[in-house]
């Protein structure tokens, strides 16, 4: 299981493809990648990520945003509508996710009591609506919705998160669950670990637990769940392709 994602002045999608085959040894049985250009788009399907791309060919898959995942089902079985990226129950956001969410059920529960109808067995999707609520009901941007969500999540994750009212920021998470994050030249490279990352930078930001990521082409801030600006740490790889 792993994570990619991709904001800046290249095209997306040969990036984050790239990078999910370079994490194909971590294992996986379902593979997916969500695009933002004029609209949200998503693609997912159960198997090989060489089955997910053979599926696009032909496709408009131009896009300088972008996520990618490789799942390891933990809740719902590998299927094509359990597989990630998901999508929020207004359609506003997409998330990936690795890891488990583990006080899933009461969120879904009370999600489920207001209104909400979900579209996969997952505890991600659950999480993912969860912060699309939080972001209605305090009428507040996405980062601040995912540090309110956060504090009432018990579990492991690294998320990353597209908004398609903000077309240019990612926003990414992590408690438990490996997050690195290669700083470019007006280019952000996010990832399970450096090895989609080492062919276009040698400059990486390890995020740390319990940190928010807002990530802009030629910006990266790091902030904790209390709102505090954290400062970057860039490490410098020395490891070779
Ligand atoms: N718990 C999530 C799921 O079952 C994420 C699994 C993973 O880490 O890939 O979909």
């Amino acid at each position: 299981c792993g994570i990619v994602a991709y904001i800046g002045h290249r095209e997306a999608y040969p990036v984050i493809l790239k990078g999910l085959k370079r994490l194909e040894y971590r294992g996986y049985d379902s593979a997916g990648i969500a695009l933002l250009n004029s609209g949200l788009k998503v693609y997912k399907k159960k198997g090989k990520v060489a089955k997910l791309e053979e599926s696009l060919q032909g496709k408009d898959l131009h896009a300088s945003i972008g996520i990618g995942h490789t799942r390891w089902a933990t809740h719902g079985e590998p299927s094509d509508r359990n597989a990630h990226p998901h999508l929020s129950s207004s359609g506003r956001f997409a998330m990936i996710h690795n890891g488990i969410i583990e006080n899933y059920a009461q969120l879904k529960q009370d999600l489920i009591s207001k209104g909400y109808v979900f579209h996969s067995d997952t505890d991600t999707e659950v999480l993912l609506n969860f912060i699309e609520d939080i972001q209605k009901n305090n009428n507040c941007i996405l980062e601040e919705a995912v540090r309110i969500a956060l504090k009432r999540v018990i579990g492991a994750y690294v998320i990353v998160l597209i908004d398609q009212e903000n077309p240019d920021t990612l926003i990414a998470a992590r408690k438990g669950s490996p997050l690195v994050i290669g700083v470019g030249k007006n280019e952000h490279f996010l990832a399970s670990d450096a090895s989609p990352i080492i062919e276009y930078t040698k400059e990486v930001v390890y995020v740390n637990d319990y940190e928010v990521a807002i990530i802009k082409p030629d910006e990266l801030i790091l902030k904790n769940l209390g709102n505090e600006r954290q400062t970057p740490f860039i490490t410098k790889l020395d490891m070779e392709l």
